[in-house]
């Protein structure tokens, strides 16, 4: 039976990665990608009226969990 590898894109830079554990860090391609998609999201997530905001999200949380 033949396996069919699938692919996806990173959401950062857009790379086709394969899907398994040769990429940890899926859908990303790197820990680097998933670091940086996630500052571009808070980012993203400061500009939204009556969201929480960036430094509330990182002033109060927990700083063990970086
Ligand atoms: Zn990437």
């Amino acid at each position: 039976m033949k396996k069919k590898a699938i692919t996806v894109d990173c959401p950062n830079c857009h790379r086709s990665i394969v899907w398994g554990d040769e990429y940890p860090e899926r859908p990303f391609c790197s820990k680097r990608c998933k670091d940086s998609d996630f500052i571009d999201w808070a980012n993203e997530q400061k500009t939204i009226p009556g969201s929480p905001s960036y430094d509330d999200i990182f002033s109060e949380g927990d700083p063990d969990l970086y």
